[in-house]
């Protein structure tokens, strides 16, 4: 294997730059030669590749985004996309791909690996959805962020008395929801994992009141209510219907606070850092040794490759224990 490219797709998330900075170092080390290849696949099919060196990939490891851009492209999942994409790759002389992004993108590179190219996939996703790793790249980061935001709505939230209604991203998982209702002592975690109880909300409410506290905060992913990204209206957003709802049975001031992309943003934690870190000398190691649909992944601790199939078999479900735990905690 003497040229590997590098591609970030589907929604950005902090750690990929550690990810393309380790596999670019790890490729160089190697002998071989690493091309990044911008906006995902949409840049393969117009030829948006360069060569990716040291001096490229330096001062980029604190850095969230991704240097080589990310997109998504209808075009790609076409198999007349897919040849334009193969011709740019055939020009460079690529034969190995390391693909960061969720599992549309490994969808993605199960296509290339059918057409003849290596392919090992890095999950990045803030919505830790992947089966067969216990973490994806941006998650950690994206649930701290989270957490700095409750802490903040929490200060407003005393001294106004108020109900607040925080919606977190997630698209139809629970897991940024669910671990920041745990570690931000919310009142009440609504995930798409399990059918919404607005009655149950409003017990609890009610119950916080009993004790003596006058603010409650309550945690709503923003797919329990269905497909985020269907295009419905921002007014139908999943927190203004729990908020409407609990306004009609509480007489409590309720607001909503949508906390939006800032959830993708900013300077990956350390341990994004170092999980984008493992990931991407990993998946180069890979292909290097001949392996290719595999994907990459962390697993009690430690580094653990799986078939890329296995992984986008199904949807990481949140795990119910933990669900239980904050559901336990909550209404006690
Ligand atoms: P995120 O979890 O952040 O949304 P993702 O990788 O799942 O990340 P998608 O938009 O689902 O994001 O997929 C990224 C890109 O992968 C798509 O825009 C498309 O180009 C490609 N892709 C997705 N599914 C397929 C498919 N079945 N065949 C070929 N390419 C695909």
């Amino acid at each position: 294997m003497k040229r590997i490219a590098i591609i970030t797709s589907g929604g950005d998330a902090p750690g990929m730059n550690a990810a393309i900075r380790a596999a670019t170092l790890t490729a160089i080390k190697a002998g071989c030669e690493v091309f990044g290849v911008k906006r995902g696949y949409q840049g393969l099919i117009t030829g948006e590749i360069s060569e990716l060196t040291s001096l490229t990939v330096s001062d980029i490891l604190h850095r969230g985004g991704t240097i080589l851009h990310s997109a998504r492209s209808k075009e790609f999942a076409t198999a007349e996309g897919r040849e334009k994409a193969i011709k740019h790759l055939h020009d460079f002389g690529i034969e190995g791909i390391v693909v960061i992004g969720g599992d549309g993108s490994f969808r993605g590179a199960l296509e290339l690996s059918n057409l003849g190219f290596a392919t090992v996939g890095i999950p990045g996703t803030i919505d830790n959805d992947i089966e067969c790793t216990d973490l994806s790249i941006g998650f950690d980061t994206a649930l701290n962020t989270v957490l700095d935001s409750i802490n903040k709505i929490r200060d407003t939230a005393v001294s106004h008395d108020r109900v607040y209604v925080v919606e977190v991203m997630g698209k139809n998982s629970g897991f940024i929801a669910l671990y920041a209702g745990l570690a931000g002592g919310a009142d009440a975690v609504l995930i798409p994992e399990v059918e919404p109880d607005l009655d149950q909300v409003v017990q609890r409410i009610e119950m916080v009141s009993r004790i003596g506290r006058r603010h409650s905060i309550v945690i709503v992913a923003e797919g329990i209510f269905g497909d985020p990204l269907s295009g419905r209206a921002f007014s139908e957003s999943a927190a203004f219907k729990v908020a409407t709802y609990i306004n009609l049975k509480v007489k409590k001031d309720t607001r909503v606070t949508i906390l939006g992309h800032i959830q993708r943003g900013g300077s990956p934690s350390a341990l994004d850092r170092t999980l984008g870190t493992r990931f991407g000398a990993k998946a180069v190691e890979l292909l290097i040794s001949g392996e290719s649909r595999m994907m990459v992944g962390w697993v009690d601790h430690d580094l653990k490759v799986s078939p890329m199939d296995e992984a986008i078999a199904r949807k990481k479900r949140v795990e119910p224990e933990v669900y239980a735990l904050a559901e336990t905690l909550a209404s006690i």
